[in-house]
């Protein structure tokens, strides 16, 4: 009855256990949820409070499919300023999350026919989106400390790869490509006529080290990536809704035909509260950086002296990647086994690194309060005892 397409499709993993987990949590169970990919923090007030002045002044009508101009012009100047990169308010659009921004990118570079090159460990959704959109996903694996360099996507190039996928800081590695690498990687994509996709969404979650945007380096780059950001991790504003993706006139125009057609665009209340929140003073993230470089510098620390486990520092994002590998052989077969029996003995949940193509890892998320990452670190190590 289904298609062939849905059929093929795998669920994220990551949204199906953090939807289980706060199932059980509202049944009243007691869990230490580690599995969020979202920052524990509210809403920034002003943003909240021009979401409500959208809604009493009656800003709650379709807007144009690619987003309000206001929006796309708060997004230019945020470009400039931020990421050195110059972009017109037309070279912008604004969608459902970074999530449908990526689907829509997909859909409009990719067919049957292209490869799309995707470092390992990755977020899964790149792979189930490049197969959506009926291309082929070429993995490539990286080893600890995981930063992907342009040697790694050299000797996968062919003829038919259309797409470069990089995501700096990682999910779920938290590996920032360093700079020197950034700029081969840019000189190899320009050199073969490759697409970069670059997802930036964690760029401000850098912890001591400085973000660089591919799209910066040069002309010859910049007309061959489209990059990805969003206000749902930077804002705390997951659940309204709000992505973007930067890039060549003639693929934004490609993607605003299709939200067109597919979504009408995002809420126009989201997007008037995404305007505050691009206005919003630097003290704000300032504070969300330092509160999460406690707890990356706590989390590290501790599993670093957990015998049976290593882990490489993450340098940006808000993700621990542990190795898990040596009590694998022991004990359990699998990184999903392990996790389970966790769950079960701890209710510490987390994420097998089965979810990001990566078995006999586990990924923890530092997006939760500080004395719940004491507690579970005190809960993982007894249960490794
Ligand atoms: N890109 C990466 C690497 C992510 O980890 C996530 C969310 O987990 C997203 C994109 C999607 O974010 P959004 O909420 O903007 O759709």
């Amino acid at each position: 009855m289904l298609s062939k397409r849905i059929l093929q499709l795998k669920p994220s993993a990551t949204l199906s256990l953090d939807a289980k987990v706060k199932q059980l949590q509202e049944a009243g169970m007691s869990i230490i949820n580690l599995t969020v990919g979202e920052p524990d923090f509210e809403t920034p007030a002003p943003i909240k409070k021009a979401g409500i002045k959208a809604i009493k002044e009656g800003f709650t009508h379709y807007t144009p499919a690619a987003g309000i101009k206001e929006l796309r012009q708060a997004i230019a100047e945020k470009f400039l300023k931020e990421n050195k990169i110059f972009y017109q308010p037309s070279e912008i659009i604004i969608g459902i999350g970074a999530k449908q921004m990526l689907y829509s990118v997909f859909q409009v570079l990719c067919q049957k026919g292209d490869e799309v090159l995707i470092p390992i460990p990755t977020w899964s959704t790149y792979v189930e989106q490049v197969k959506l959109a009926g291309a082929k996903p070429v993995f490539i694996p990286l080893k600890p400390p995981f930063k992907l360099t342009a040697g790694d996507l050299e000797k996968h190039i062919l003829e038919k790869t259309k797409v470069i996928l990089i995501n700096t800081p990682s999910n779920p590695t938290g590996a920032i490509i360093e700079k020197t690498e950034l700029e081969k990687i840019a000189n190899l994509a320009v050199k073969k006529n490759i697409f970069i996709i670059s997802d930036e969404v964690y760029e401000k979650m850098v912890y001591g080290k400085k973000h660089y945007s591919i799209a910066a380096f040069d002309e010859n780059i910049k007309r061959l990536t489209i990059t990805i950001n969003s206000f749902s991790k930077t804002y705390a504003m997951t659940g309204w809704r709000i992505g973007y993706a930067a890039g060549p006139k003639k693929v934004i125009d490609a993607m605003a035909v299709l939200s067109s057609q597919v979504t009408s665009g995002t809420s126009s209340i989201s997007q008037k509260a995404a305007v505050a929140a691009i206005g919003l003073h630097q003290t704000y993230i300032k504070n969300m950086i330092k509160e999460f470089k406690k707890r990356r510098d706590f989390i590290y620390s501790a599993f670093s002296k957990i015998k049976g486990i290593s882990l490489t520092e993450p340098e940006g994002a808000f993700y621990a990647f542990l190795d898990i590998k040596e009590l694998l052989s022991k004990t359990y077969l699998s990184s999903n086994d392990w996790v389970e029996v966790l769950f079960e003995k701890t209710k510490v949940a987390a994420v097998p690194g089965e979810a990001f193509y990566a078995p006999g890892y586990v990924r923890l998320s530092y997006a939760v309060s500080f004395k719940e990452i004491k507690e579970a670190v005190k809960r993982i190590k007894e249960f490794v005892k």
